[in-house]
């Protein structure tokens, strides 16, 4: 299906207050056809998160408490977002109808079903107030129920098959219209629940979307004018980077820039859709352009990912000794553990993971073939750029910049996009702010 469509996604502070719907709806009503993907509105997930919290603990008179002071809040948004009382009305049954949803999960058994339910309704909240306001508005605009398209296999990974598919029936039950509005992050599993793609999971909604039509190009509206250099949110003056490789903004995502989730670059690479990263704030602002075109040697972007634990196998008997990493590797895989970074030597292999649910079963099992040490509270730091071994002098500035930091590992050759470093996660902003200042201060 080659729609040429353009998929747009608004996260979170994007459609944050009625004010900010307003200014989404704005930006959306050019006539040009496309399709509007939805976070909730910034905090519901995590207040969402607390009721389910509440619930499992059995205390559902504190649920209540949450889930009233939440419909208030609505209520507030619904009042400032439609002019007439008429889509006033709409707007207050729209809110009744799912807080009353929401109300009838406090009264039995509370597990991961129920959660995943409340979860869920968050983005149909958004949108369905998005699609009355644009009613409003005279616009003809269509919501596609992403519980009817959105789907995970048995592994829980998206089953691009039958979402091209759904999605298409869908899309065809509405030919003329010229915006269709759909909800990020919930789909439904294999056995036909209601579930989600993961927290922060509305990036790879829409890059799933993007990719079963055949999408022009996939936008990632959020509260920052792109992809920047380094981490805002530890380091003063980064800048926005314009131009971004799909792996080197794989890498940036999956060690800790936010601003995308890790798992949103995949499908538009494999359909070779661009990914453009744009600020709702600053619609003018030209962002980032993430695409398969790559810019000769230039170091792009530092990212850092904190909570990893680093594992040591040292043993003078046979280790390195063919089988041995197959060996150490393969108890991790039977804990469903993914590792980040590996570096070996003679007498040792050190890696990294960030999923500690398995470290005791892991370490027992280690200890069969080595001595095993732990240290926690490490933080990997990501340099991405273009890292081929060939261009000299890029590790180096690097390596300078963390001169005065305790250094764990050192991971340079598996892509060439990074070089990564482990260190401890108290060093990070240390870390970053020499990074930045050596790799990017003109
Ligand atoms: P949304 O709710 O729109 O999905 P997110 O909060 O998930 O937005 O992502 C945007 C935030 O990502 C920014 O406000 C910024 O603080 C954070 N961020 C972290 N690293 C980076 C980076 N390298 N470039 C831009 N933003 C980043
Ligand atoms: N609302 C979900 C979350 O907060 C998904 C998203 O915003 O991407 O995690
Ligand atoms: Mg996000």
């Amino acid at each position: 299906m080659n729609t040429g469509m353009k998929v747009l996604k608004f996260g979170g502070t994007s459609v944050g207050s009625a004010q900010r719907m307003k200014e989404v709806a704005k930006l959306i009503m050019d006539r040009e056809r496309k399709i509007v993907v939805l976070s909730a509105m910034s905090g519901t997930t995590n207040t969402l998160v607390e009721i389910s919290d509440y619930l499992y603990k059995k205390n559902p008179e504190g649920a209540n408490e949450i889930i009233n002071r939440l419909e208030a809040i609505y209520r507030g948004h619904v009042d400032q977002l439609y002019d007439s009382s008429e889509y006033k009305q709409k707007g207050q049954e729209l809110i009744r109808g799912h807080f009353d949803y929401i109300r009838s999960y406090t009264k039995d058994l509370f597990t991961l079903f129920e959660e995943k339910v409340i979860l869920a309704q968050g983005e149909l909240i958004s949108t369905g107030l998005m699609h009355l306001y644009l009613q409003e508005q005279g616009v003809n605009a269509v919501l596609l129920p992403a519980l009817e398209f959105m789907r995970t296999d048995k592994n829980g990974e998206p089953d691009p098959v039958y979402i091209r598919e759904k999605l298409e029936n869908q899309l065809q039950l509405h030919p003329d219209a010229d915006i269709y509005i759909t909800q990020g992050f919930i789909c439904r599993n294999a056995y036909g629940e209601i579930d989600n793609l993961q927290r922060g999971g509305s990036d790879y909604t829409a890059s799933l979307i993007g990719a079963a039509v055949q999408a022009s190009e996939i936008q990632i509206w959020t509260d920052i004018d792109g992809m920047h250099n380094n981490d805002p949110r530890v380091v003063e003056h980064t800048s926005p980077v314009r131009h971004l490789h799909f792996e080197e903004a794989a890498e940036l995502a999956y060690f800790g820039a936010k601003i995308l989730h890790p798992t949103c670059i995949q499908p538009a690479k494999y359909a070779n859709i661009p990914v453009r990263l744009l600020n709702t704030m600053d619609p003018t602002a030209e962002g980032t352009l993430i695409s398969n075109e790559t810019e000769k040697g230039r170091i792009k972007a530092v990212a850092a990912k904190d909570n990893i634990t680093a594992i040591k196998i040292k043993s003078s008997r046979m280790l390195l000794a063919y089988g041995f990493l197959r060996k150490v590797f393969e108890i991790f895989e039977s804990y469903q553990t993914s590792i980040d970074m590996i570096c070996t030597s003679e007498v040792g292999v050190s890696v990294s993971i960030d999923n500690v649910k398995h470290l005791n079963e892991i370490l027992d099992d280690l200890k069969k073939y080595g001595t095993v040490t732990v240290d926690r509270d490490m933080c990997i730091i990501c340099v991405v750029g273009d890292l081929e071994w060939e261009n000299v002098g890029f590790e180096a500035k690097a390596l300078d910049a963390m001169k005065d930091i305790p250094v764990r590992m050192i991971s340079f050759g598996g892509s060439n996009y990074n070089i990564s470093f482990l260190i401890r996660e108290c060093d990070k902003k240390a870390a970053l702010q020499s990074l930045s200042h050596a790799l990017f201060d003109e």
